[in-house]
């Protein structure tokens, strides 16, 4: 139990759990352990939780990024020269690094999502929701095969 900031309390919960992710849209997991507050519904994921949360949200990224056309992407040559700067300032940039660009693998080459690039160039994060890029995934629940630890880490909002 531990305080929630609307004066409620959150209660431990184990379960399939559903999350509406900003970047890849609706996110299931078959089990997993949270903290959820009955009165506004906020939730606190326990590390080992939000860490299956992380890898599968780079699953279903990777996933629907491989089913992009090819021309939908750029080069790493082409993606520095849209955004003005050299190849090696865009495979140091920290930011495009932790993904604030869409990128995949084709070919053994990293490839850029031109949608992605364009929206950093002028936002400064490439980042948007992946179902507007009209790719119909299947909605198997990602299941976890292990007992999670309870540690505080992570608060959705
Ligand atoms: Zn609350």
């Amino acid at each position: 139990m531990r305080p929630c900031e609307c004066g409620g309390m959150h209660e431990k919960r184990q379960g399939p759990l559903e999350i509406d992710d900003r970047y890849v849209g609706l996110l299931k997991l078959e089990s997993a352990d949270y903290y959820e507050c009955p009165d506004c519904k906020d939730r606190i994921y326990p590390l080992d939780t939000a860490r299956v949360i992380e890898s599968e949200r780079e699953k279903i990224t990777g996933e629907i990024l491989q089913a992009q056309p090819l021309d939908a992407f750029l080069s790493a040559a082409d993606t520095a020269a849209q955004l003005g700067i050299s190849r090696q300032a865009l495979h140091k940039n920290k930011r495009i690094r932790q993904g604030f660009i869409y990128r995949t693998s084709l070919g053994g080459l990293a490839v850029y999502l031109k949608k992605s690039v364009d929206l950093y160039r002028e936002k400064g994060d490439g980042r948007f929701l992946l179902s507007e890029l009209g790719y119909n995934r299947s909605n198997e629940p990602f299941s976890t095969g292990r007992t999670i630890e309870t540690v505080y880490s992570v608060h959705e909002r």
